[in-house]
């Protein structure tokens, strides 16, 4: 009998995993998503008009569009059970070291000693909430085996520099710490928040982050997901 009941349970937990793999997680929505993104990265010269144009201002957000490419993965997209991304990624459809990525927003420019592919910016006046400080990430500006792609005016190290929107700060690589596994040429963007003392929050939390879709005027939030190509309808 009490074999029969830990049978009973282990069942019942094998299905409570199911259903919730599929309720919450909704792998089928970013599997369609790599499709699209594995279709667009072996031949993008057959889909141009997936790419949104670098510095595009769309729909009259307050942020400029990062880099030229597809966004392919949103915010709140997951890639594995219990995985949130917390940002954005556009792919360039290009090889590493060839898509200028830029400060989509003016602001002070971070990148700490030992930082091989990201810089971080401070936005004091957040153009949505004005009164909270907020940081935009751009990462992945490196190759496989981590030789940077960030712009050589920011060296590791560099501190609270001021940049325009538009500066160039980089490349599109496919730097992931793994040199083994790289992953496809994109950005990976975010927008994060502060911890109420001047410092940024982890990035890797998506907790940590807001939905750019206002920032950037797209509909990049996962939990509501748009058709994919994405487009910029207005101000290109
Ligand atoms: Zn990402």
């Amino acid at each position: 009998m009490k074999r029969l009941m830990l049978s009973l349970l282990s069942v019942l937990i094998v299905v409570a995993l199911v259903v919730s793999y599929f309720l919450f997680l909704d792998p089928a929505a970013s599997r369609n998503r790599t499709l699209s993104v594995v279709k667009f990265i072996r031949n993008p010269e057959q889909y141009p008009d997936w790419v949104i144009p670098a510095l595009s201002q769309c729909n009259n957000a307050p942020f400029r569009f990062p880099t030229s490419g597809f966004v392919g993965y949103f915010w709140d997209d997951s890639f594995r059970p219990g995985h949130r991304h917390q940002g954005v990624d556009i792919f360039a459809g290009t090889d590493v070291g060839v898509t200028p990525v830029y400060a989509a927003y003016e602001g002070y420019l971070t990148r700490e000693d030992g930082w091989v592919s990201t810089v971080i910016i401070r936005i004091p006046a957040d153009p949505l909430h004005p009164g909270q400080q907020i940081w935009t990430y751009y990462t992945h500006m490196a190759d496989a085996v981590g030789n940077s792609f960030v712009s050589a005016e920011f060296p590791a190290g560099t501190h609270e520099v001021f940049v325009k929107a538009g500066t160039l700060l980089g490349y599109q690589g496919n730097y992931s710490g793994d040199p083994v596994n790289p992953t496809g040429v994109h950005l990976h963007f975010s927008v994060v928040r502060d911890d109420g003392n001047g410092k940024y929050t982890n990035e890797l939390e998506i907790a940590n982050t807001y939905d750019p879709s206002a920032y950037l005027g797209l509909p990049l939030n996962a939990t509501d997901p748009p058709q994919l190509p994405i487009l910029c309808n207005s101000g290109q």
